[in-house]
């Protein structure tokens, strides 16, 4: 199998896996327990916690375990607005390409009165800081916008954008669940208030991830209980998967040069290849782009058909997002980057990991171009188009 589909979720590495064994089987007291057993547990988390934030530039304290990404992102997004409510402002600034996580959290407090809005993307998947400077209101309570595009693969001037929030004092929540492992991040350089992380994009378990909350940012709780996370997030920790998503984003900070390098080969390599199918159209900035990211449209067919036909080849990709795959509504990113219904129907996302190999890359480049002309071939549509009784869109 070649599995080219690492932003919808990683294999676990060994070391986090590792680093997960002995709170399953010898460390499983409840961290909140006060005998021994309980306070081996409570330790392991405190170290978890100064780790993960070492990776951020971050302090302990300013890190909340959570059950991943999009209740990191949820719970940001509503202790910003919570906050902004208590002092009148109800105005959230936003991006149209935002993960769903954020996406449908932003149109909740549409619902209850907040004025929420989403800046345009530009066609190579791009927010300038320009866009986020000219929308800040005297109200605007937020400004959330994500670090690189887990779809397209942009990467947006975040630093840039931590500055103008910070000069206007606007808390600034960015999802980085697509760039945590891939691109350095530091909360403090940057000016982040909020950060999102979820342990499962970079190669640790399911279920885990984290919301950085810089001190002195009132946070809501989404889950009432205990007093884990000080009192922010109740329930017993989930403390083998934390151990693991420490290990696992620890380990992928300490590789991330050498990773680098070799995705950005393969993922080049597959770029100049596919750009070589007629009627294609390469989706996000081609240099401000995550290092193992691919996104192309192929014009005259579905994705879904060319990700079966794929999958038959032993291939697992995807089109659009995961999360829509099911529904027949095209991907709110493309559409955000203003292609048309017809073509972002027909996208194709890869997205590598240091697991990849260049056999693998060129397996792909045979793969795709002869199922995009088996497809073609197939379609009245494209028949139409070639027979110049159809324009082409691309
Ligand atoms: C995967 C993903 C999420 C959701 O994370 P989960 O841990 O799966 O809930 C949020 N934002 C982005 C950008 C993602 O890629």
């Amino acid at each position: 199998m070649i599995y080219a589909d690492n932003a919808a979720t990683t294999k676990m590495s060994r070391t986090a896996i590792n680093a997960m064994l002995p709170y399953m089987e010898e460390i499983w007291g409840n961290p909140s327990s006060l005998y021994g057993a309980g306070q081996k547990a409570a330790e392991a988390l405190q170290s978890a916690r100064e780790r993960i934030a070492a990776c951020i530039d971050a302090a302990a304290e300013e890190i909340y375990f959570t059950s991943g990404g999009s209740e990191a992102d949820n719970q940001a997004v509503l202790s910003a607005a919570r906050f902004g409510e208590r002092t009148g402002k109800k105005h959230i600034i936003s991006s149209a390409f935002e993960h769903h996580a954020v996406l449908h959290t932003l149109d909740r407090l549409r619902r209850e009165g907040f004025e929420i809005e989403l800046l345009t993307v530009h066609e190579n998947g791009m927010i300038y800081p320009e866009q986020v400077e000219q929308a800040i209101r005297e109200d605007t309570c937020l400004v959330t916008v994500m670090y690189a595009n887990n779809e397209i693969g942009s990467v947006m001037p975040v630093s840039k954008i931590g500055a103008i929030c910070r000069a206007h004092k606007v808390p600034f929540h960015t999802d980085a669940v697509q760039a945590a492992g891939h691109l350095p991040i530091h909360v403090r350089e940057e000016n982040i208030d909020l950060l999102s992380l979820s342990a499962h994009k970079f190669h640790g378990p399911k279920g885990a991830g984290v919301l950085y909350v810089r001190r002195g940012i009132p946070l809501t709780n989404l889950i009432e209980g205990g007093a884990q996370e000080r009192g922010r997030r109740g329930g017993t920790e989930n403390v083998p998967a934390i151990m693991g998503m420490a290990a696992a984003l620890e380990e992928a900070c300490a590789d991330m040069e050498g990773s680098r390098e070799k995705l950005l080969r393969l993922r080049d390599r597959l770029i100049d290849g596919l750009s070589r199918i007629p009627h294609a159209v390469l989706n996000g900035d081609r240099v401000s782009r995550l290092p193992g990211n691919v996104n192309f449209c192929f014009e005259g067919i579905e994705g879904e058909s060319l990700l079966l036909l794929l999958d038959d080849r032993g291939i697992c990709a995807s089109s659009g997002s995961a999360c829509t795959s099911g529904s027949l509504d095209p991907s709110h990113v493309l559409l955000a980057i203003g292609r048309p219904h017809e073509v972002a129907h027909g996208s194709l996302r890869l997205s590598l990991s240091a697991d990849n190999t260049e056999e693998e890359v060129e397996e792909i480049l045979r793969a795709v171009p002869e199922v995009v002309d088996y497809l073609r071939n197939m379609s009245p549509l494209w028949k139409d188009k070639v027979n110049g009784r159809k324009e082409f869109v691309i």
